[in-house]
């Protein structure tokens, strides 16, 4: 999916200066990029199915894949799923849940592409595996993912409806999993196209901080960290930023725990292969890191 993905950004990034989104425009690139960009139309859609395909094979003996919820959208029926790991065959394991959200917004395959790769390190890590309950939602806009848009196909910004009785499908079925689990951790991967840098939105618990500069400290092994000390109009410190946009997708708070709540943001300047690597390095560090924190906690 990799190699299509880098077609359909490199598509949908020409497109906006295409579309006069910026100061400059399209001819202000190569020859050579604006002759490709032709040759590939005008509209271009990704295929949902394809990523549902991809998802129902990730480590079978692992996780389970599940539906959680349909969307009916342009007399289409598009299937939410959720990818859930096996509980311990031992009744004395203590499996922290946790859960990881991406493609809430259409256009950035990134958190969605990573989560899938989280998935595969699961698998393969028995560290992990014994140690956590993982749950995937790994595409909660899947119209906005065919589109390549931001939005859903009803034009709505679904990072900005949850929690507000929004009557949009993908934000009632992902509220109605939100209630029906106990989430410890919420982690989330999203992209931003006016950064140089990666950064996160560090809220919930205070542990949220402590466990998201590790995590951008690992991936700037591949992608810088954003040092600004004002990130998409939030101030931010070392890239970190404590606030979030009122009607965002996070954790319900509902036990005596605050769940920490993480989102990792990648810079569509970056290939998107960069994109998916750092944020599967920040995902799978804020994991490790978690267990470090809970055996110092033992340890007062
Ligand atoms: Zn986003």
């Amino acid at each position: 999916m990799m190699g299509e993905g880098e077609r359909d950004e490199t598509w949908r990034v020409l497109k906006m200066f295409a579309d006069g989104r910026f100061q400059h425009t399209l001819q202000d690139f190569p020859p050579t990029l604006q002759s490709e960009f032709h040759s590939m139309g005008a509209s271009r859609q990704k295929d949902y199915g394809s990523l549902v395909a991809a998802t129902r094979i990730l480590g079978k003996e692992v996780f389970d894949v599940q539906g959680i919820g349909h969307l009916n959208f342009g007399g289409r029926e598009y299937e939410l799923l959720k990818i859930v790991s096996r509980p311990a065959l031992s009744p004395y394991a203590v499996q922290v849940p946790i859960c990881l959200v991406a493609g809430v917004h259409g256009d950035e395959p990134d958190g969605i592409l990573a989560a899938l790769e989280l998935a595969r390190r699961f698998a393969g890590s028995p560290q992990l595996l014994s140690n956590y309950s993982l749950t995937i939602y790994p595409c909660v806009n899947p119209v906005g993912y065919e589109r390549m848009t931001r939005e859903n196909g009803a034009g709505k910004d679904l990072n900005r409806e949850f929690f507000l009785n929004s009557a949009e499908e993908e934000v009632v079925v992902m509220e109605r999993e939100l209630r029906a689990h106990e989430f410890i951790g919420f982690i989330s991967g999203h992209s931003d196209y006016e950064s140089f840098g990666m950064y996160a939105y560090a809220t919930g618990a205070i542990l949220s901080e402590r466990l998201a500069k590790p995590a951008l400290f690992q991936a700037s092994s591949v992608i810088p960290i954003n040092t600004d000390t004002v990130i998409d109009g939030h101030p931010a410190q070392h890239g970190i930023i404590n606030q979030k946009f009122p009607g965002s997708l996070g954790p319900l708070s509902k036990g005596t725990t605050e769940p920490f709540d993480i989102t990792i943001e990648t810079p569509n300047l970056f290939a998107l292969s960069k994109r998916v690597e750092a944020q599967a390095i920040a995902f799978e560090t804020i994991l490790h890191e978690y267990r470090a924190v809970a055996a110092e906690a033992v340890n007062l």
